[in-house]
């Protein structure tokens, strides 16, 4: 055991820690559980001790012990019962890249040999079957079938300008395979040349580092780099945050990268896409990863306004202070109670505003407060922006 998961930086930002607790009255792991032993500041209190524990002759001579079995897993327990929304490192006051340090505790608790089993079986499903789902990475493109009128090529063309890189919840998930379905839908009525990767697409990587699994992912990047090299691609377009933000910051700078609702802003704005009137009330959640992960708060918004007749009002708490669904950081694989617990607040606050519908841009959050709102039968239509897009297209 050692404490090269961290980097000199991290290391220096534990010491900085001036235990405030405002990292503990934002978390949505903590309001939902009532459970202080989630939060931030105890998860630093924690890791600090662990440090010190493992600091070498030194520290065995100045009888610092190092943590027990039951401490370890009692720890494990805060280590991966966080959602990553990142809510934490937004309003830490000195600025701790907290997001990034759960990343790299997890990492070392892998390392270390104290996590969930529930992780293993991630491993297994990531390394046999290229998803995070033990489904057969052969029909990845599968939902194509399920369209209305499927091109003859089912999209997957030898060469093209772009590739729309679905993420595997979308190509699992009959909720989720809808996105992609809109999407494409719009594509086509756009004019846009773009393929799929189909069985040639692998996770983007984000289940991993959320899981510790870091050391796996060289080999998921290295192949999905050359997949795209093969389609001759200049841009990725991603309707799943995580995988977005995955590109952002993990692979190389090599092609243009957008996100759906960056890439539909552009086309309205060519007026690409014929709109029409939808009498609706909606509101919008930001999924953590677009919204406080890449700072992507405008685009959802401008496409919004530019459906006409949509009358579209405000969460209580949106933009950067948005509350996570419960559906990140592998939360609902480890503790699906907890997950469905901080989706009960966000649907709460989402029925105070009034909305007929919520809309989000995130295939994760629409399986996430989809499944609340069936499990509860709750009134509420819950839609990717891209499905509300396609809903507006004018026949
Ligand atoms: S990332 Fe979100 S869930 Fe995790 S500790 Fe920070 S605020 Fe809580
Ligand atoms: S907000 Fe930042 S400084 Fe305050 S307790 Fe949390 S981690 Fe420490």
């Amino acid at each position: 055991m050692s404490n090269q998961d961290y980097s000199v930086r991290q290391l220096l930002e534990m010491g900085a820690c001036t235990n405030c607790q405002v990292c503990a009255d934002v978390c949505p792991a903590v309001s939902a559980s009532l459970d202080g032993q989630l939060s931030a500041i105890y998860r630093m209190k924690g890791l600090n001790q662990v440090l010190k524990g493992r600091g070498g002759f030194l520290s065995r001579l100045l009888g610092r012990k190092a943590p027990s079995s039951e401490e370890w897993k009692d720890f494990s327990n805060t280590v991966f019962r966080c959602t990553l929304c990142g809510n934490c490192e937004e309003v830490c006051p000195v600025g701790i890249h907290l997001k990034d340090l759960w990343l790299s505790l997890r990492q070392d608790m892998v390392h270390s040999g104290h996590y969930p089993k529930k992780i293993n079986m991630i491993r297994d499903n990531l390394a046999e079957d290229r998803n995070v789902f033990a489904e057969d990475n052969e029909e990845r493109a599968e939902w194509v079938d399920d369209m209305r009128d499927p091109p003859v090529d089912g999209y997957i063309r030898e060469k093209a300008d772009i590739v729309y890189f679905t993420g595997c919840t979308a190509a699992y998930f009959p909720v989720a395979q809808k996105i992609p379905i809109a999407l494409v839908e719009i594509l086509d009525r756009s004019n846009v040349d773009f393929t799929l990767l189909g069985k040639e697409e692998w996770c983007c990587g984000f289940p991993m580092l959320g899981a510790g699994l870091k050391d796996m992912f060289d080999t998921f990047k290295t192949h999905n780099l050359e997949a795209l090299r093969e389609k001759g691609a200049k841009e990725v377009l991603f309707a799943c945050p995580s995988c977005y933000q995955m590109w952002r910051e993990y692979y190389p700078d090599e092609f243009k990268i957008s996100h759906a609702t960056q890439f539909l802003t552009e086309l309205i704005r060519e007026k690409r896409v014929p709109l029409q009137e939808l009498d609706l009330t909606v509101t919008y959640h930001d999924p953590c990863d677009l919204g406080r992960g890449a700072r992507e708060f405008e685009a959802p918004r401008e496409v919004l306004r530019s459906i006409p007749g949509l009358r579209f009002v405000e969460l209580p708490q949106n933009r950067e202070n948005c509350q996570c669904c419960g559906g990140g950081g592998n939360l609902e694989m480890v503790d699906a109670k907890l997950s469905a617990q901080i989706a009960k607040r966000k649907i709460e606050e989402i029925l105070s505003t009034g909305a007929d519908a919520i809309i989000t841009s995130c295939q994760q959050c629409v399986r996430t407060m989809m499944t609340y709102v069936r499990r509860n039968k709750i009134s509420l239509e819950v839609l990717d922006i891209t499905q509300l897009v396609r809903r507006a297209l004018r026949e």
